[in-house]
């Protein structure tokens, strides 16, 4: 679902350059926890998972139109931040295996390159896993480094062509954060995912904001996560949403321990050394300094959050929480609360990860959870502010200290630019998730030494950001054209 900054009334003839609305422009939709927390492969959610399932949809859209047989090539075209960043963020290699019918889910991420490199040497490709199709991929993916389309900074159009190179069908999607993708007619396309919901219609608490949630806490009596298991049940049942949750958060944990176990460098020119498991190694070995030193526990919550992030950084399996970049945050914080509360069980995940859900779907409906719309605040901004709910509502915090945690949360992150360095998502992403998890960790704390009265509300820091997020120039907004970017010298 789109943002309420996505504009499908925008003009196309509006100047390219892109602006963001901060008024809502009425979306409402319904979400559910699964289409926020997705299995997903990396490095981004927005720029590879978006992308993948948006090849995929075109593909089928050609299937299913009949048009299949007359396409002799697809030319793809990446806008905006897709343009500028999408090659170190995989985009091109995401549109690729899309076509080829292939979704982030179910794609395994071992079978990745030994496919793009069988695409490259044969200049072809399986359009929807069936058809072949010439492509020649400096002509047939394409980035505009400087070029937006005009209703989000994340634009793709892909366009078929037949034997005689005209164009035989025509489509624009636009890659909206955390692997939403919407239509040019502003759509919802992503829910094809596998287990994914598929309907719409009325909640039981069809929330819509912070103050809205409260209210209904206190009219029903329910907790928040309760109240989201409420919801959840308008898709399916509570048997079911117990094991696809548990089910996410096992991916979440599958990441932390291959992260931990795997040494080299990530993918790119930086060469960047894959520190989690040397760290890792370092804390089994003098796990007698744990009793020594008070802090020590920070070492295994930054290692959680770097061991996702760098699975991430190399195309690894993880879950989009509620980003592929800002993917540690939540996964860190919960192996804080399973490996060190005491009392910890598979019921303290259920409420973890529903509360964190219900915090992240106010983002979703009401702001951004996009870096190329609102920098790095989004990101990594949204899932400390989501763990930071969600750990104080296992810790056994009243749902006014949990949306108080999770407003701390945001509160100091807010401003937060998007540079990635190089246009790759691995400085300053691994260690921004492990500052995120320990400021969640933070913030949950501060909230549940109060009553749950504070003076900043939620929803006015989300208000905050999305305004904060429309004046950030757009250097700042995961197009590697300003901060770190530019001044840390790739080698
Ligand atoms: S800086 Fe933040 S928003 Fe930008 S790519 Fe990294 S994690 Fe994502």
């Amino acid at each position: 679902m789109p943002g309420k900054n996505f504009n499908p009334t925008r003009s196309c003839h509006e100047p390219k350059h892109h602006v963001l609305p901060v008024q809502p422009i009425g979306f409402s939709m319904n979400i559910s926890t699964f289409d926020l927390f997705k299995v997903g492969i990396g490095p981004s959610s927005s720029h590879t998972v978006g992308p993948m399932i948006a090849a995929n949809r075109f593909a089928a859209y050609l299937h299913d139109a009949g048009l299949l047989d007359a396409v002799h090539a697809v030319r793809v075209e990446l806008y905006g931040s897709l343009g500028a960043t999408g090659k170190g963020h995989g985009s091109d290699k995401a549109v690729l295996l899309g076509l080829e019918g292939n979704l982030p889910d179910n794609i395994d991420p071992d079978h990745v390159e030994p496919r793009l490199a069988e695409i490259r040497s044969s200049k072809k490709l399986l359009l929807n896993g069936s058809h072949a199709i010439g492509c020649v991929e400096k002509e047939h993916v394409l980035f505009f480094r400087r070029e937006a389309l005009p209703q989000h900074p994340n634009g793709m159009r892909f366009v078929a062509l037949d034997a005689a190179a005209s164009v035989i069908a025509e489509k624009e999607y636009y890659s909206v954060g955390g692997g939403f993708v919407v239509s040019k007619e502003g759509q919802r396309v992503n829910l094809v995912q596998a287990g994914s919901v598929q309907s719409e219609g009325d909640l039981p608490y069809p929330f819509h904001s912070g103050d809205d949630l409260l209210r209904m806490c206190a009219e029903s009596g329910l907790t928040i996560a309760a109240l989201m298991m409420e919801n959840e049940k308008h898709w399916r049942s509570a048997e079911e949403v117990r094991t696809k949750l548990l089910g996410i958060w096992d991916v979440m944990a599958a990441a932390v321990k291959r992260g931990c176990s795997i040494d080299g460098e990530l993918p790119g020119p930086m060469r960047v050394k894959r520190r989690a498991s040397e760290l890792y190694r370092q804390l089994k070995e003098r796990s007698e300094e744990s009793f020594t030193d008070p802090l020590s526990m920070l070492d295994w919550v930054n290692l959680y959050a770097m061991a996702v992030n760098e699975e991430n950084a190399a195309g690894g399996r993880i879950v989009t929480a509620p980003t592929n970049g800002a993917a540690g945050v939540l996964p860190a914080v919960l192996h804080y609360y399973t490996k060190f509360i005491p009392g910890s069980n598979k019921d303290g995940v259920m409420t973890f990860m529903l509360t964190a859900a219900a915090i992240g779907l106010i983002y979703k409906e009401n702001a951004s959870i996009s870096g190329a719309e609102v920098g790095c605040q989004g990101e990594v901004g949204v899932a400390c502010s989501m763990a930071a709910g969600a750990l104080a509502a296992v810790l056994g915090g009243t749902p006014e200290q949990i949306e108080n945690a999770a407003e701390i949360g945001m509160e100091h992150n807010l401003g937060m630019t998007c540079d990635p360095v190089g246009g790759l998502v691995q400085i300053p992403c691994i260690e921004r998730n492990a500052m995120g998890a320990v400021k969640a960790i933070n913030a949950a704390r501060m909230a549940l030494r109060g009553n749950g009265k504070h003076y900043v509300s939620l929803d006015n820091v989300i208000k905050t950001m999305m305004q904060t997020g429309a004046d950030m120039k757009t250097k700042y907004k995961e197009t590697s054209r300003g901060g770190l970017a530019v001044n840390v010298i790739e080698c």
